[in-house]
């Protein structure tokens, strides 16, 4: 009989992200190996439409709305995913770690006593001993874990992202698109939204490009300059703790350790000094670029580029440079 592979779908107004697709090539890349087939969950209040951007990238697409879906909490998303699996047993369920649900994954791996790894960065299968192999970072990123495990129950995976290639190649003949077939029980509500705080700014998780400062930026004023740059590069803003302690951004702006880990193309390190709890969080970032005073910052010897300076006239120069290209 055909396994499944569910991938969880991320998505934003009108767009289908493009996390998803790194899920689905990983998906599809897996499903020949083990012969199974690709599902694609998409879930939201108002989602059916962004099906047709998945045409093609998978065997089925299950839709489910639900106007409980408009704010996130867990409990519904617990709800449907338990559902779910108990319908349709997946063999595998693969998410990103920037999909709201972070919370959600580790219980519903709980409550199936299913295999769970979380920050996966990469899963092949060996078909002569029938076992997936995956890879973590850990211990801060100094170095990576490889597992295996059997497919004999449940598997949760959340992938780090940026770390797979987001492919559209269009390897099935046919998709269905389909209903879910569930419903939500009435709920009682453990969490509630007090606030939310609307952004048109892109998130650390999803950017491209991160510009972070640390303290050598001085204060907000400085991260200012940040907010400049980052904008011209289409990116977002990092921080490093001593920023954010020094209550210069909030804590959502953190990298590192006990902050956000980041997968950027690019990452531009300003006025930092690259403490090993900070380097925890830019483990994946592909090339980074540092500018700092002290030509003897350990965050030199992480950078592929580095530039020994004052960021308040190296920023403004590179600003210039950009507005004039
Ligand atoms: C349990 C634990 C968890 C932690 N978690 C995190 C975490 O998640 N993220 C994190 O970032 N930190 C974390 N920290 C803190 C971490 O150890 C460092 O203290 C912190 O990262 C230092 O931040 P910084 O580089 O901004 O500051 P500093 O180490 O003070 O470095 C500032 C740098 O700016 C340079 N500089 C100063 N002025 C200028 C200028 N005008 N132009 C250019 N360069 C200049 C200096 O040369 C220096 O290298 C954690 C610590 C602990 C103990």
């Amino acid at each position: 009989m055909k396994r499944n592979i569910w991938v969880v779908a991320h998505h934003q107004i009108t767009e289908i992200k493009p996390v998803t697709f790194e899920l689905l090539d990983m998906a599809n890349r897996l499903a020949e190996q083990i012969d199974a087939n690709v599902n694609t969950l998409l879930l939201g209040t108002s989602v059916a439409s962004l099906s047709s951007q998945l045409i093609g990238l998978c065997d089925h697409v299950y839709i489910f709305e639900d106007p409980l879906l408009e704010e996130y909490h867990y409990e519904t998303y617990q709800q449907i995913f338990i559902k779910m699996a108990e319908k349709y047993r997946p063999d595998i369920l693969l998410v990103s770690s920037i999909l709201r649900g972070t919370d959600c994954f580790p219980r519903l791996a709980a409550h199936f006593n299913a295999h769970y790894v979380a920050g996966c960065l990469d899963l092949s299968y060996d078909p002569s001993t029938k076992l997936l192999t995956y890879h973590k970072a850990v211990y801060e990123g100094r170095a990576i874990l490889e597992g295996t495990f059997k497919l004999d129950r449940m598997a949760v995976i959340m992938t780090r992202p940026h770390v797979f290639t987001p492919s559209k190649e269009k390897r099935h003949k046919e998709t269905k698109v389909s209903i879910l077939e569930i419903s939500l029980s009435p709920i009682e509500f453990l969490t509630r939204r007090v606030s939310s705080i609307k952004t048109v700014h892109i998130s650390l998780g999803e950017a491209l490009v991160v510009v972070a400062g640390g303290r050598g930026m001085q204060g907000a004023g400085g991260f200012k300059l940040l907010w400049e740059l980052a904008r011209r590069l289409h990116g977002a803003v990092g921080a490093t703790k001593a920023a954010v302690d020094a209550g210069w951004c909030e804590h959502r702006f953190q990298i590192g350790q006990t902050g956000s880990l980041i997968s950027p193309e690019i990452y531009i390190a300003c006025g930092i000094s690259g403490s090993i709890h900070h380097l925890a969080g830019i483990q994946g970032a592909k090339t980074v670029i540092a500018i700092n005073e002290d030509p003897n910052a350990p965050i030199f010897k992480r950078s592929d580029y580095g530039i020994v300076g004052n960021v308040f006239e190296v920023i403004p120069e590179l600003i210039q440079e950009i507005d004039s290209l």
